[in-house]
């Protein structure tokens, strides 16, 4: 019997199994990284083509079953099965992620592949229909968010296939989807830290003007307490008449920016002004 908290749902269908791993593009000299390889579909595929997996799961009855089916063939050798949580785990070296991940931790897993060094060559992953949308959604769709724009900061995202459920066993409740991602390399130099901050402010409702997002007295707040503390740090003088929201706005005309939309901007015009928006929030924490 299968475990719904750990996202238990086996991929039975062999002709999708195989699809995920050709989009890999493994080499013979390839290490491929699997998380919750469960009874191991993926596995056996992978390991025909690859040099070695290391495949991480959660579950000790299933990682006994995975070892099991290797056992006493040439390719327990180049297995090397990790049990625990892949969340907590210090990853090795790898060149692909290949996962058909449990979708209770999508977002976490795809920051913990994208901030691991060195970066991996590409990952092909399995998610929930919406969660792989949200990932590849462009300026102007309806699932475009701060998922999106934080994931398409650091790498290129292409969806490769629809899943229906009933390719799985238990079938899950959602449609699922097969997404591939490509690290930018080198990522862009900033910090994610400001541009995260910038994204919350801005995308809490995407389709005001930024103008707008800006003047939220919440907002105003963290800027003002921001600027305070720049200018005690640097030694600068703070005007009598401060007035942040007036600054802000200026700032924002002074690029042409107080009337767009978060929905309709791109990564690149986010990056673009990157420089102004910090000077804004002179860091926003
Ligand atoms: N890869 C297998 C397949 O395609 O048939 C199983 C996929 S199943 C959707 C997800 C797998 O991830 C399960 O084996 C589950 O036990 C495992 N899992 C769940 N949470 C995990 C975690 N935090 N770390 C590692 N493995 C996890």
């Amino acid at each position: 019997l299968f475990n719904k908290d750990l996202g238990q749902h086996i991929l039975k269908n062999p002709l999708v199994a195989q699809g995920i791993v050709e989009k890999a593009g493994l080499k013979s000299t390839d290490t491929v990284l699997e998380v919750g390889p469960g009874t191991g579909n993926l596995t056996v595929r992978i390991l025909e083509t690859a040099k070695k997996v290391i495949a991480v799961e959660m579950d000790p009855r299933l990682s006994a079953e995975l070892s099991k089916r290797v056992q006493g063939k040439p390719e327990q050798k180049r297995l090397n099965i990790m049990v625990g949580d892949f969340l907590k785990t210090d990853l090795p070296y790898f060149d692909v992620c290949i996962s058909n991940t449990p979708y209770q931790i999508s977002s976490p897993l795809v920051f913990k592949l994208l901030e691991h060094r060195p970066l991996f060559r590409c990952a092909i992953l399995m998610f929930q229909r919406e969660f792989a949308m949200r990932l590849i959604a462009k300026p102007g769709d309806n699932l475009y968010c701060r998922l999106s724009v934080n994931v398409q900061l650091y790498a290129k995202v292409d969806h490769i296939m629809k899943v229906g459920r009933n390719n799985f066993k238990p079938p899950p409740q959602v449609e699922s989807s097969v997404v591939r991602i490509e690290p930018r390399n080198p990522p862009p130099p900033i910090s994610f830290k400001e541009w995260d901050g910038l994204m919350r402010i801005i995308f809490v409702r995407k389709n005001k003007t930024l103008a707008a997002s800006f003047k939220t007295t919440s907002v105003l707040q963290i800027i003002e307490n921001n600027y305070k503390t720049f200018c005690s740090t640097n030694d600068m003088m703070i005007e009598d008449t401060l007035n942040i929201k007036a600054k802000v706005i200026s700032v924002l005309q002074s690029v042409n920016m107080a009337e767009s939309r978060a929905s309709k901007l791109d990564i690149d015009d986010f990056l673009k002004q990157t420089f102004t928006f910090v000077n804004i929030i002179i860091e926003v924490r």
